[in-house]
């Protein structure tokens, strides 16, 4: 198929080099002629530049630019496209975006490739990046069901975990999954430095090892990822802090009151509890 990819960071030359290699054909839209440069050398695409009018034999297009441009890009480029392409995007949050881009191109799709890096750009584009992970389609009830076995074919290709769901249902979920882990462990770090004696805070410093590591991983990422997950995804994530606080106060009050054996309980049930949201996937 002609494929086009808008926006060539770390998402959209993941896609890029994987669609390559299985035979599609792939222009590359970027802002910058390095970019493009850098693209092309790499085999990630077989076109590349900044005017939109390469993007007109494209049967899909790939918006991966961040979730703030979806909208105007989809917008901007809407003119240059075939009338039967499909465009679809890779935003981390789906119903905002989805009703910016929708107006605008009404074969536009969600998608969500669930898989990523701690760094961005270009350069950390690698291939199989989304093998054997979640790769979630969120079609409207209009969705051509030929629109949807295409991009499912394209998913197919990357050896992705296909889901479907209602865009609301995936913001929900991620929002348990994914946005307030960061926000806990941002807390984290945050309740830890409250130490007010200096040489204690140094000795926790000095003594944390593998645990707080875990914990605090996701909290300690790039500040514009946590500021992006509350921006777009805002009730869903206020919905699971709430609930967050609720099993915090649990917490806090069984202790208060000693009362150990409820605590077992609590406890236990976390630890039973962890294991469908970690349990190997086929
Ligand atoms: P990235 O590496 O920073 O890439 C973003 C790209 O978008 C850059 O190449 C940037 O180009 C380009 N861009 C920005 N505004 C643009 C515009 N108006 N027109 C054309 N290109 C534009 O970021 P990323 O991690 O690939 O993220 C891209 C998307 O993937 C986001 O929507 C994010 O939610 C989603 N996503 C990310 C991950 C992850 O873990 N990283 C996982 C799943 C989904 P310049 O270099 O010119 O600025």
């Amino acid at each position: 198929m002609e494929i086009g990819i808008v926006g060539l960071g770390l998402i959209g030359g993941c896609l890029g080099i994987d669609l390559s290699r299985r035979g599609h054909g792939v222009t590359g839209i970027a802002r910058h002629e390095e970019t493009c440069r850098q693209a092309l050398e790499r085999g990630i695409v077989q076109r590349a530049g900044s005017d939109f009018r390469l993007l007109g034999a494209a049967e899909v297009v790939f918006i991966c630019t961040p979730i703030a441009q979806i909208g105007a890009v989809v917008e901007a480029i809407a003119p240059y496209l075939d009338p039967e392409a499909i465009v679809t995007d890779v935003g981390s949050v789906k119903a905002p975006v989805i009703a910016a881009a929708r107006p605008h191109w009404p074969r536009f799709l969600g998608g969500h490739p669930m898989a990523g890096k701690a760094e961005a750009g270009l350069e950390a584009a690698e291939a199989h990046l989304f093998r054997q992970r979640p790769y979630v389609i969120t079609p409207g009830p209009d969705t051509p069901a030929a629109d949807l076995d295409i991009l499912k074919s394209l998913v197919a290709d990357l050896e992705s975990r296909l889901y479907l769901c209602d865009p609301t249902d995936h913001d929900q979920a991620v929002a348990w999954i994914s946005h307030l882990p960061v926000m806990v462990s941002s807390s984290l770090i945050h309740a830890c430095l409250q130490e007010p004696e200096a040489d204690r805070l140094r000795l926790a410093q000095a003594l944390a090892s593998s645990g707080f590591r875990d914990t605090s991983r996701v909290g300690g990422g790039p500040p514009e990822l946590g500021l992006m997950m509350a921006r777009y995804n805002r009730e869903a994530l206020l919905n699971t802090l709430a609930a967050y606080q609720r099993a915090i106060a649990q917490v806090s009050q069984l202790i208060q009151t000693e009362d150990w054996s409820a605590l077992e309980r609590h406890l236990q049930e976390s630890q039973t509890g962890r294991l469908p949201f970690v349990a190997p996937r086929e």
